[in-house]
């Protein structure tokens, strides 16, 4: 089998109201997609999105010719690319599509078939008072879900703990409660120097109180001895590595035993194979394994597919919080969005490859440009 045509599609959802993320000052009044298709002279055709893809097209004749089942070859040349580009994981995630689809089983089987379903926790992206939290974690539970992610802005710090507070106090011990501080992330521009470690241990401390299961990016930087001195100061496992650009990285903060829970997102930081390598050198550790999965329903598939292959967890990130962020807006390029069951739960498509099925209509409707094509 070869490849014969690698084609990309972006798309545009308006987002109206905006969506309020935690992260960025900027309201956002879209959301960006681009759809990665790579086809065959076979006809298996392999879909995957979650970065952007900005400059592929230059690279995109290295992997045309190929065998597609050459995952190693293709991850090594993503690499090079990547080194002078963007994070081009997405062709990987369809490349695994493609060959679950040519072999007719789920890529979770082709990568270790641990588990078919993974325990979600909700993963809120906007920053409300701390009434409304209340509010909002107890309609999570009547969803059956039992975890939730809470944003603490690190400029709004008694904000964020009210808000822990609250939520705690509104669900008792039915919802296990994470905190995110997004330090490790930066919007381009901000050049802020964010919170320092005495800080960030101040910050750990008072939510401790209220019971929390992890508590990420504590730190700015990738520090990971402070992150390591947190831990150990504080006894609260410590999470980080959603967006690192190579394994070295990440091993690095093995290495240094920085960190607690172990986050690389298969469509942004180190693609499904090398995510896959990391994730057994952090699980016989016994370290936690579970991966970032903030992007669409697309890339969510293909996180929830490598989770469940490796028996990640305990929980799976699952972006939900509407009105700003709704499972249709999230998924709104496929047929179906991606739902937790009754129990809170992401079960994983029967279908073979990552189980991705277009909303083709949705799709034409929003793309933005031609599709580049590249054979
Ligand atoms: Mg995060």
């Amino acid at each position: 089998m070869r490849i014969t045509a690698i084609r990309l599609q972006r798309l545009r959802l308006p987002l109206d109201p905006p969506f309020y993320a935690a992260w960025d000052p900027v309201p956002r009044r879209s959301f960006e997609a681009t759809i990665v298709r790579v086809e065959t002279d076979e006809g298996v055709v392999g879909i995957g999105s979650g970065d952007t893809m900005t400059g592929f097209e230059e690279f995109a004749h290295l992997f045309i010719g190929e065998d597609p089942f050459s995952i190693a070859r293709h991850v090594r040349a993503i690499e090079t690319t990547a080194f002078h580009g963007a994070r081009y994981w997405p062709l990987e995630a369809a490349l695994w599509d493609l060959i679950g689809r040519a072999v007719g089983r789920p890529c979770a089987e082709l990568l270790g078939g641990s588990v078919a379903r993974v325990p979600a926790y909700a993963s809120w992206g906007e920053l409300r008072s701390a009434e409304q939290r209340a509010e909002d974690a107890v309609a999570l539970l009547e969803d059956g879900l039992r975890a939730v992610k809470i944003r603490v802005a690190p400029e709004r710090v008694d904000e964020g703990v009210a808000v822990v507070a609250a939520v705690r106090a509104a669900v008792g011990e039915r919802l296990e409660i994470i905190v995110d501080l997004n330090q490790w992330w930066r919007m381009a521009g901000d050049v802020g120097r964010g919170l320092g470690p005495v800080d960030a241990l101040r910050v750990i401390e008072r939510v401790r109180e209220h019971g929390v299961l992890w508590v990420e990016e504590p730190l700015p930087g990738g520090d990971l001895s402070g992150m390591r001195a947190l831990r150990q100061a504080t006894g609260v496992r410590i999470a980080g590595g959603e967006m690192v650009r190579t394994f070295d990285e990440l091993r690095a903060a093995l290495d240094a035993d920085a960190l607690d829970v172990y986050q690389p997102d298969v469509v942004l930081a180190l693609g499904i194979s090398s995510a896959r390598t990391f994730a057994e050198l952090a699980l016989r550790r016994n370290r936690w394994f579970t991966p970032h999965t903030w992007t669409n329903g697309i890339g969510l598939l293909a996180n929830l597919h490598l989770c469940a292959g490796v028996g990640g967890g305990p929980f799976i990130e699952y972006p939900c919080d509407p009105p700003g962020w709704t499972l249709e807006r999230r998924d709104f390029m496929l047929a179906t969005p991606l739902m937790a069951d009754r129990e809170g739960g992401l079960r994983l498509p029967e279908a073979p490859g990552l189980g991705v099925q277009l909303d083709e209509e949705a799709v034409a409707f929003y793309a933005v440009d031609s599709e580049a094509v590249t054979t």
